[in-house]
């Protein structure tokens, strides 16, 4: 009996790094809640044509019950080979007890926040439980999600629409530490940047509270909720659209696109552009803005996600690497060249689109999803993949958020403008936006709570912002600041 268990741990913990090689191979990562939804998906056109093949050939499953026989079989003969005595397996057993509870621990942290604590203290195992509930979890939050975005089941506090227009953008990759509008010397941001001088507040302290796209998307649509609240507002698209707007989604990243969540998206808004763009300009140029119902118009951009030499027209390349003099590996200069040319391009995107909505009363919000390191303080760029560990997460968490306001606006509504000018340095979070979008709209559903938007009055700055589910960022600031 004790052999019997013995074979079949080795064989598991066997089969869980085989598997966890091939995932590394082919997705460069480890045994992750994406990666094992991509595997299961049906829809893998995101990892290529290779892994659709090989996976509609040979289905996983089987190919891991083969690996693990294999292993066991190979290892039984081993045990009778060697003659390993009952006493001896015993032994073995006791030994794994240890391992095993720090395994458990391992792994319902990882279920709890969604990351490894510490990668040195993780293992196939736990990254595989761990990866495991996630996808559980995640796919009840779906379900409930499905219900919550129903715009017919919203049930209001107020439904006076008091902005005709709000556009949400939501940018890629944008990083405040190479922006000109947050104290970067090179003139990154120079359209927005004389926008600033009148009607764009640019808020100061704003974080995200994940480092990825996908994770951050859920916290601003409001899939996952980061405070457990007794009450929770459904998504502000579907709050505005059963109040009476008419809601469009311009969306160049196709989140969430397989089949069975189509439904989310056609709950929460009336239009959805169905084609890529490969441009960001082309995606702005395209939007129809409505002169007449009151609209709500959601843009979520390629920004200035990697590879950022393809993310700017020629007419853009304003930065070389030689204007990078302090940057002593020239490859590195070159990257950062770049960028800041991807994110002067963006400037005028941004300002294009916000153009079309001079002559109308209208809000703008424009953030980004998350930050970017681009070789700011070690040998490093893109995102995702901080810890505990992660000396400077700011680069990562930090993000740009400001918000335009139309003469027309400030007409209409003086005193909300005001509010929006005064809170430029209060620390918020983008898991707040749908409290904030019910005071700009003026429509409240069941779960409004004033203390999480930032422009009013009650907003609530004394609460810790979490990120990644278990770092407190605000502590981490004081600390550093002692
Ligand atoms: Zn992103």
């Amino acid at each position: 009996m004790p052999k019997i268990f013995l074979i079949s741990a080795y064989t598991l913990f066997l089969s869980l790094i085989l598997f966890e090689s091939f995932t590394v191979f082919i997705f460069g990562k480890h045994i992750r809640i994406d990666v094992i939804e991509v595997i299961l998906s049906t829809n893998t056109g995101v990892t290529g044509e290779f892994i659709t093949t090989y996976l509609s050939q040979f289905p996983l499953p089987l190919a891991l019950f083969l690996f693990a026989l294999f292993f066991g079989l190979f290892i039984r003969k081993g045990i009778q080979k060697y003659k390993v005595p009952d006493k001896l397996a015993f032994a073995f057993i006791l030994a794994m007890i240890p391992a095993l509870g720090c395994l458990a621990i391992n792994a319902s942290f990882y279920a709890r926040t969604g990351t490894v604590k510490g990668s040195y203290r993780s293992t196939s195992i736990t990254r595989f439980i761990g990866a495991c509930v996630l996808l559980k979890k995640s796919h009840s939050q779906m379900e409930d999600f499905k219900q919550r975005s129903r715009p017919e089941t919203v049930q209001y506090i107020s439904r006076e629409i008091q902005c005709s227009n709000i556009v949400v953008i939501i940018g890629e990759s944008f990083s405040k530490y190479h922006s000109s509008l947050y104290s970067y010397p090179k003139a990154t941001n120079p359209k927005l940047g004389e926008l600033a001088q009148s009607n764009l507040y640019v808020y100061k302290d704003v974080i995200t509270l994940f480092s990825y796209t996908t994770s951050v998307i859920k916290t601003i649509y409001g899939i996952t909720r980061y405070r457990s609240d007794k009450t929770f507002p459904p998504p502000f698209p579907s709050v505005l659209r059963g109040a009476g707007y008419r809601t469009h989604l311009y969306d160049q990243r196709d989140y969430l696109k397989e089949e069975k969540y189509q439904v989310i998206w056609s709950n929460m808004f009336d239009t959805k552009n169905d084609t890529k763009i490969r441009d960001d300009l082309d995606l702005i140029n395209s939007i129809d803005v409505s002169k007449t119902e009151p609209s709500l118009y959601v843009i979520s951009l390629r920004g200035q996600h990697y590879t950022y030499a393809n993310r700017y027209p020629e007419s853009f390349d304003r930065f070389k690497k030689d204007d990078y003099p302090e940057v002593s590996d020239k490859q590195h200069a070159e990257i950062i060249a770049h960028y800041d040319n991807a994110t002067l391009y963006n400037d005028f995107v941004i300002y294009s689109l916000i153009r079309k909505f001079m002559d109308l009363e209208a809000v703008v919000l424009y953030f980004s999803d998350h930050g970017e390191e681009v070789y700011d303080y070690r040998n490093f760029m893109g995102h995702g993949g901080i810890s505990e560990k992660s000396k400077e997460i700011k680069y990562q968490i930090e993000v740009p958020f400001m918000i335009w306001v139309s003469d027309l606006y400030k007409e209409h509504h003086p005193c909300e403008a005001e509010k929006i000018k005064n809170a430029v340095n209060r620390p918020y979070n983008t898991g707040d936006l749908t409290y904030l979008i019910m005071d700009l709209s003026g429509v409240k559903a069941v779960g409004y709570d004033p203390t999480r938007s930032v422009i009013n009055d009650r907003f609530d700055s004394t609460y810790d912002r979490i990120v990644l589910g278990f770092i407190n960022y605000d502590q981490r600031r004081r600390d550093s600041a002692q």
